[in-house]
């Protein structure tokens, strides 16, 4: 409205600064309005997952909250995103094995550690981020598809039955107020320690993985879902002013990885969102002469929740993910 005039005002906190080699790198937080509760957002745990790092942005722009705290991790992985990659480079500095450099490994060596010195260098951003999970009441873990996937916008949750039973309530509320229309809802051990969402709820604050979109590429749509997710999701924790939305999304408890069985170029038969039987074809692999060569078949029933962005194909590269009932 003319003459009125808005700020929103936001207060920026480096939780870190890790002194390189190559510089400085600061690992920061952001902070909008004040009071109960405090939902903390945390976008780039994988340094590829473009989407997130910009919807925390956008956030940050545009909040505006009737109550409580909204702390946004804009960008987990520093050292990923500023090479562009999924997980930390320079092994040479970091001398872990691949995954240990993967950020979403490394947080049950950091809630086990009293000196973060002792860590290595992806362990440590993990600490500096668990410092802050401790004084939240909502932790939303803000992911896409990494390179080349795309993924079926949904939700995840992890629940154990060592877990407090109130943090599995407020879980299960998170994904009825995300309106999301898929859910994957896994026991921790099946996925393997380390990962965030595995820590969140031990530390007996209820966590929801989100993922939406497709990596290193931009589709409105997807744009549109991951605002709309996250509006409902600070409505639903009573920080933003509306009605929360009470989804009921169709709950998935595992993956299975669809692999190419032959090298060419790809053609989708089934997209996000399909429903599969055993033996349905999701895709066929065809020569540089257009011949089918091949086909891509369901090895179980459930639903398309990634497909490759790729057109050609290696034998032995991801075609699909199948979230399985
Ligand atoms: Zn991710």
């Amino acid at each position: 409205m003319y003459g009125q005039y808005h700020f929103i005002l936001m207060e920026q906190r480096v939780l870190h600064t890790f002194e390189m080699l190559d510089g400085s790198y600061e690992l920061e937080c952001w902070e909008i309005g004040n009071g109960d509760p405090v939902c903390l957002l945390i976008a780039g745990i994988h340094g590829d997952e473009y989407l997130s790092m910009e919807i925390a942005e956008h956030v940050s722009d545009n909040l505006e909250p009737a109550t409580g705290t909204v702390r946004i991790i804009p960008v987990a992985n520093i050292f990923a995103a500023f090479r562009r990659a999924r997980a930390t480079p320079w092994p040479e500095f970091d001398s872990h094995e691949s995954e240990e450099r993967n950020l979403n490994r490394s947080f049950d060596a950091a809630k086990a550690a009293d000196d973060p010195r002792e860590l290595s260098l992806t362990a440590a951003v993990a600490y500096y981020i668990l410092n802050e999970v401790e004084t939240a009441d909502y932790v939303i873990d803000m992911h896409t598809a990494s390179w080349p996937d795309r993924k079926l916008p949904h939700g995840r949750i992890k629940v154990s039955e060592s877990y407090d039973s109130d943090v599995v309530d407020a879980m299960e509320d998170l994904l009825q107020w995300s309106g999301l229309e898929h859910a994957l809802k896994t026991d921790p051990a099946e996925i393997g320690s380390g990962v965030l969402s595995d820590i969140v709820p031990q530390l007996g604050t209820p966590a929801i993985t989100l993922e939406i979109g497709g990596a290193g590429n931009y589709r409105e749509e997807d744009w549109e879902t991951y605002r709309t997710v996250i509006r409902n999701l600070l409505q639903g924790v009573g920080i933003k002013e509306g009605e929360s939305v009470i989804g009921e999304p169709s709950i998935f408890h595992g993956l299975r990885t669809v692999y190419a069985p032959r090298s060419g170029t790809l053609e989708h038969v089934k997209e996000l969102g399909d429903s599969v039987t055993k033996g349905d074809v999701i895709a066929r692999v065809r020569d540089t002469t257009g011949t089918i060569i091949d086909t891509v078949e369901a090895p179980v029933a459930g639903v398309i929740e990634a497909v490759t962005q790729r057109d050609a194909v290696n034998r032995g590269n991801r075609v699909a993910k199948i979230a399985i009932e």
